[in-house]
């Protein structure tokens, strides 16, 4: 029996340093906010690949949904 829920890894990618790392969703956005804070002076070149985030924007927008159910907004 699991309780844990599954999260997925976030592919993020540099344009600068050509690197793609997958990195866990939870981590995410320090992981994005680190690399470029120590590798690019704070310019936001990194980050996550944009095909990745818009499926899981759409993905995470349905389930949120879920709980989000205001009708005046
Ligand atoms: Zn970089």
């Amino acid at each position: 029996m699991t309780t844990k829920e599954e999260m997925p890894e976030i592919p993020v990618v540099c344009t600068a340093c050509e690197t793609r790392t997958q990195v866990s969703f939870d981590d995410v956005e320090a992981a994005v906010k680190r690399h470029n804070d120590t590798l690019h002076d704070g310019e936001s070149v990194a980050q996550v690949d944009p095909d990745v985030l818009d499926a899981l924007t759409d993905q995470l927008g349905r389930e949120m949904g879920l709980f989000d159910n205001d009708p005046n907004t």
